[in-house]
């Protein structure tokens, strides 16, 4: 069985081996068969397909295998990306594993991945969680676990539930750490901004657009900060062009969302400067 990785957004993001091999299948098993059927219709393929989602999916296998084992060849795709991050499919993938097929990854667009190569975080690593429980409480749990780790932490969430997951992002992580926010990717509206993590609930209020499509928000490790990015820098020295330092700073940290310590200190330097 044959894993097929396809567009998050943009319909030329495929591969040439992932046509091929959904051209040369006898079934494409596909969460929802309207939504795969654009895609390969896109592509003039036209193959049987097979509903294999989050409720069907065992069910789903055992036909798979029954498949496979007549000499079939079957092709695993989700609505977008790739299959089995966030998505069905791990199931599907361990029963036919066990069931003594092979299944070879055909690998292509992910979300996560390609948030992570237009970031320009430097961390040396990065943990991937997806989507966060969508009930408060386990989600803060969920949260309070995260902390601890030494890496970028990924998250996928959706338009509904932004303000609310970026709100717990900012009250249970340390205010040292940065987000990337990357909204749309590959698609008309791709947007990418790199903000001082208590920065980003004024971001998200700013405009209605920066609330609309797919997230992937990316934080960045704990690290002391080396200097003021250039935006509150920017906004600190026009304020203490006019203001005392202390009243400066407080106005900076308001704007900015960046703390008012920090951001005390760099006034007190530029003063002495
Ligand atoms: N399997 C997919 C992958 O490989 O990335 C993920 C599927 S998951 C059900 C859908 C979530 O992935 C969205 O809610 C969003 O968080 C993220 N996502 C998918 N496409 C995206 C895009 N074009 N831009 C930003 N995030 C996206």
């Amino acid at each position: 069985m044959s894993i097929v990785a396809t567009p998050i957004g943009n319909l030329g993001d495929i591969t040439l081996r992932a046509l091929e091999t959904l051209r040369q299948a006898d079934v494409i098993a596909c969460e929802d068969t309207r939504h795969a059927r654009r895609l390969l219709d896109h592509h003039a393929i036209h193959v049987q397909l097979l509903a294999v989602h989050e409720h069907n999916e065992q069910a789903a296998a055992a036909k798979l295998i029954g498949l496979l084992a007549t000499g079939k060849r079957v092709a695993l795709i989700s609505d977008a990306g790739t299959p089995g991050i966030s998505d069905p499919g791990a199931r599907t993938v361990a029963a036919v594993r066990a069931a003594g097929f092979t299944v070879t990854p055909l690998p292509g667009p992910n979300a996560a991945i390609a948030a992570l190569s237009a970031a320009g975080l430097d961390d040396a690593a990065f943990h991937f969680i997806g989507f966060l429980p969508a009930k408060v409480g386990a989600r803060r749990t969920a949260l309070e676990a995260l902390k601890p780790i030494v890496a970028t932490l990924v998250f996928y969430e959706a338009p509904h539930r932004i303000e609310e997951t970026v709100a717990d992002l900012v009250a249970l992580l340390e205010p040292e750490r940065d987000i990337v926010i990357a909204r749309e990717l590959t698609k008309l509206f791709e947007e990418i901004v790199r903000l001082p993590l208590p920065a980003a609930p004024a971001w998200l209020a700013a405009d209605d657009n920066h609330r609309r499509g797919e997230f992937v928000l990316l934080v960045s490790a704990t690290q002391p900060r080396e200097g003021l990015d250039a935006e509150s820098e920017r906004i600190l020295k026009t304020l203490l062009a006019e203001l005392p330092v202390k009243q400066a700073a407080k106005l900076a940290s308001t704007i900015t969302g960046v703390a008012k310590n920090d951001l005390y200190q760099r006034a007190l330097a530029l003063k002495d400067g």
